[in-house]
């Protein structure tokens, strides 16, 4: 039986448990480093990525989230959470961030691209492995770049930005720039504990 932990310092932790909840998956909150001893794989929710930042530098949580990567187990980071797993932050406004990343994929993002928080959207989004998903971004990021080996695996088609990347794979990581949670598409869960039994 897989067990799922969801990082829960700041953001939509409980949406993903309710979600996981539904799909009688097993899943727990993280909190602080001996929290990912027991659990298969790991959700970085969407938040405020700063926030989230300085609270896994607070709870010493980046060497044992950076072990965890390295052991081969899935991560998945959405929105703020994809902006965490970052290697390259910049904002829309103010360009570089400076932000605190874990650092781990090989990807660009740029914060907040579509604009302001009532600028959200839904929209379906086709994802390599996954499938067509309805999700909502909510002052989402765009994936601007990804490098060997990472690869984007999904667009969004925006009407003023065009076609921009919405997900990115590396090995067992993955970056979402939107919440599947909200909509409660389960095909990212589910694709999610395949990865984590392989
Ligand atoms: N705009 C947020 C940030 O840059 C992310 C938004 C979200 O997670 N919904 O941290």
């Amino acid at each position: 039986m897989v067990r799922v932990g969801i990082l829960a310092l700041q953001g939509d932790f409980l949406e993903h448990f309710e979600v996981l909840r539904d799909l009688g998956v097993e899943a727990v909150y993280v909190k602080k480093p001996k929290d990912l001893e027991n659990i298969d794989v790991l959700i970085i929710p969407g938040g405020e990525s700063t926030t989230i930042g300085s609270l896994i530098q607070y709870a010493g949580l980046a060497p044992a989230i950076t072990r965890f990567a390295e052991e081969g187990k899935p991560i998945l980071g959405t929105c703020a959470g994809a902006i965490l797993l970052a290697k390259k932050v910049v904002d829309r406004v103010v360009g570089e961030t400076g932000q605190f990343t874990l650092g781990l994929m090989n990807i660009a993002v740029v914060r907040n691209a579509f604009g302001r928080q009532n600028q959200s959207f839904e929209a379906v989004v086709s994802i390599e492995g996954v499938g067509e998903v309805r999700v909502a971004f909510i002052r989402a990021p765009v994936i601007s770049e990804a490098w060997p080996p990472t690869k984007i695996i999904g667009y969004v088609n925006h009407p003023a930005l065009g076609k921009v990347g919405a997900a990115a794979v590396q090995n067992n990581l993955m970056a979402l720039t939107f919440h599947p949670e909200i909509t409660g598409d389960k095909k990212i869960y589910e694709y999610l504990i395949t990865l984590a039994k392989k």
